[in-house]
Order: C-alpha cells, then sequence, then structure tokens
C-alpha cells in the first residue's frame, strides 16, 4: 500500500507563533519523520485574502515569512511539498465548479465559520463576503486538487473537513466516483493560550512569542506574562494554576523544574521575577536551534525560492491530474 498524502497549510497573515509550534508544526514534523505518508504544506495566500483582501501587501509579505517558519522548525523539503495555493489555478477552477453544490444556508450553518465571522465583525460588520462564506469551498478545492486523504486538524476545525466530505460525496454521487474522500485526523495537540492568559494567541491582542523571536524579544515578553494577580510580595502564598508562567513552563521546563516551581510558589519561597527569568530561558534555548535554522535559509533567499518553485510545480502536477478528471466527468473536457 502507498504512503497516505496528507495536505495541511495556514494562512499566511503572520509570522508563526509557538501556538502553532505546540498546536501543527511539531505535529507534522514528527509525520513526516516517521516515513508513513506524503505530506504536502500549502501556505494559503488565496484564502488570507478573504479577510484581508484590503492588505495584500501584508499577505505577500508573510508567504515567505511562513515559509522560513516551516523550514526553521524543520520541516524537510525533500520529504515534505511546501507550495503556494494562488500558483495552483486549478484549485481556484475546482472552487467555481464546487459553489454549485453547496448551498448558502449550509455555509451559514458551519460552526467554525460562524465564530470566525462572529470574531470579524470589525472587518465585515453585519454582511460578510462570498468569498470568506465561502472560504470552506476553496478548502475543500486545496485539499481534493491534491487528492489528499488525512487532514490533520484541531477540534474547531472539524467542520471543516465534514464539508469538504459534503461536497466530494455530492461531486461523486452526480458526476462519478472521481474525487477522495478525504479523513480528518484528529490532533491531540492542544492550542496554546496567550501570555495574557487570553484563549487566542495572535498579533493583534499583542501576545504571542513568534518563532523568529530575539532572545531579547523573549525576555521581555515574558517579562510582561500574567502572574497570580493575588500574589504582591515574594512570600505571599502564591496560586500557579492561575499564573499564565506557570502555564507555560509546561511547556519549555522539566517535570521536575514544574514540581519545584509549582511548591514554591504555594509556599511563598518562590520570587516572580525569577520564575519569569527560568521560563525565558527555556523557552530561548528551545527556540535557539529553529533561530539558527531561520538564519541559514534567510541567509540563502535563492535556496527557499527554488524550495517554493519546485514544490509548488510538484503539487501542480498532481493538481492537473485531478482536474483532468474531474474536467471529464463533467463533461467540460473539450477539443481533449
Ligand atoms: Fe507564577 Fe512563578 Fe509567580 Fe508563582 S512564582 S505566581 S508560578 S510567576
Amino acid at each position: 500500500m502507498g504512503k497516505k498524502r496528507i495536505v495541511t497549510g495556514d494562512r499566511p497573515t503572520g509570522r508563526l507563533h509557538i501556538g502553532h509550534y505546540f498546536g501543527s508544526l511539531k505535529n507534522r514534523v514528527k509525520m513526516q519523520e516517521s516515513g508513513e505518508y506524503e505530506p504536502y504544506i500549502l501556505v494559503a495566500d488565496v484564502q488570507a485574502l478573504t479577510d484581508n483582501f484590503n492588505n495584500p501587501e501584508k499577505v505577500r509579505k508573510n508567504v515567505k515569512e511562513v515559509v522560513l517558519d516551516y523550514l526553521s522548525v524543520g520541516i524537510d523539503p525533500n520529504k515534505t511539498t511546501i507550495y503556494i495555493q494562488s500558483m495552483i489555478p486549478e484549485v481556484a477552477e475546482l472552487t467555481v465548479f464546487y459553489s454549485n453544490l453547496v448551498t448558502i444556508a449550509r455555509l451559514e450553518r458551519n460552526p467554525t465559520v460562524k465564530t470566525e465571522i462572529a470574531q470579524k465583525k470589525d472587518l465585515f460588520g453585519e454582511s460578510v463576503t462570498y468569498g470568506f462564506l465561502g472560504y470552506p469551498v476553496s478548502q475543500a478545492a486545496d485539499i481534493t486538487a491534491l487528492d489528499g486523504e488525512l487532514i490533520p486538524v484541531g477540534e474547531d476545525q472539524l467542520p471543516l473537513i465534514e464539508q469538504c466530505r459534503e461536497i466530494v460525496r455530492k461531486f461523486n454521487s452526480i458526476y462519478g466516483e472521481i474525487l477522495k474522500e478525504p479523513e480528518a485526523v484528529l490532533s491531540n495537540a492542544k492550542r496554546i493560550k496567550g501570555l495574557d492568559g487570553n484563549e487566542k494567541m495572535g498579533k493583534s491582542l499583542g501576545n504571542a512569542i513568534y518563532l523568529s523571536d530575539s532572545e531579547d524579544e523573549v525576555n521581555k515578553k515574558v517579562m510582561s506574562a500574567v502572574t497570580d494577580p493575588n500574589r504582591i510580595k515574594k512570600d505571599d502564598l502564591g496560586n500557579p494554576d492561575v499564573c499564565m508562567v506557570s502555564y507555560y513552563h509546561k511547556l519549555f521546563s522539566t517535570e521536575e523544574e514544574c514540581k519545584n516551581i509549582c511548591e514554591e510558589c504555594r509556599a511563598g519561597k518562590r520570587g516572580c521575577v525569577a520564575c519569569k527569568k527560568q521560563l525565558a530561558q527555556n523557552i530561548n534555548k528551545t527556540l535557539e536551534p529553529i533561530r539558527q535554522k531561520r538564519k541559514y535559509y534567510e541567509d540563502r533567499p535563492e535556496l527557499v525560492d527554488k524550495i517554493i518553485i519546485e514544490g509548488t510545480e510538484k503539487a501542480r502536477e498532481e493538481a492537473k491530474k485531478v482536474m483532468k478528471k474531474v474536467k471529464k466527468a463533467m463533461k467540460l473536457d473539450y477539443f481533449e
């Protein structure tokens, strides 16, 4: 049996942060290294434009940043194909074909889309665009254009995969068994809270540590992390369960360190500044090899371009094969 094909990706709306690292990147590297899969990662620039249509510069700039982030965490272009969504016109074509197979009411009911529309009130006001409402359709095109079989997602993304599966079933029931129905693989990676305790981490919230942050930036950011608000003096008895520094120690420090931190905090024997310094040190220890790898690729922009171009060419070849079958099935294969 051949290797199962995985399709994942990110919207290039900013550099990737440690939330992405624990949420998906580590898992992607692990799957890549297992040798059991054929992984593709798309940089979803067209999808990024659905809520950044008025800021194309931002999307363009972040395409390279996101690719550098992938390479810096260990995505290996010899094992994983990295490609740019807008350079695969078949994805846009499929999106148009699929738009006949999904109703507006169904898109409006999609829980992921509903949540995101609510979060983007500032941009859309009361009336959301056709492009944003329809992004699950373009995501279905991303997946099926590459014959994606396994799609690693967090729980909040499951409705998008279900929507894709519905489109595939509908397509196949009308035009014949052409498309592969992908399966969602629920990653056990959890969503990482921001330094301020916010459930979401992001640039606009100013609560994220980026993979490309310098040592100084990490030190500064950790110093601003929210701690137990009832603790004023070092000998006040603390509660590490309500402290973001303790929360991050669980991600970056050893089990023994975490145990000591909790005990000393509860006993009023640990100062918050020292606790933060220790955390910053451990985060920097994790990020250092990532920074070094990033620097290697930053110093070789022509190599990064080559990786993107070759990855995109390979993905396009796959998409062309799917499109040929799709057009034949839809009786759109004129003059062939
Ligand atoms: Fe948080 Fe550490 Fe301060 Fe306790 S000592 S409140 S764990 S920063």
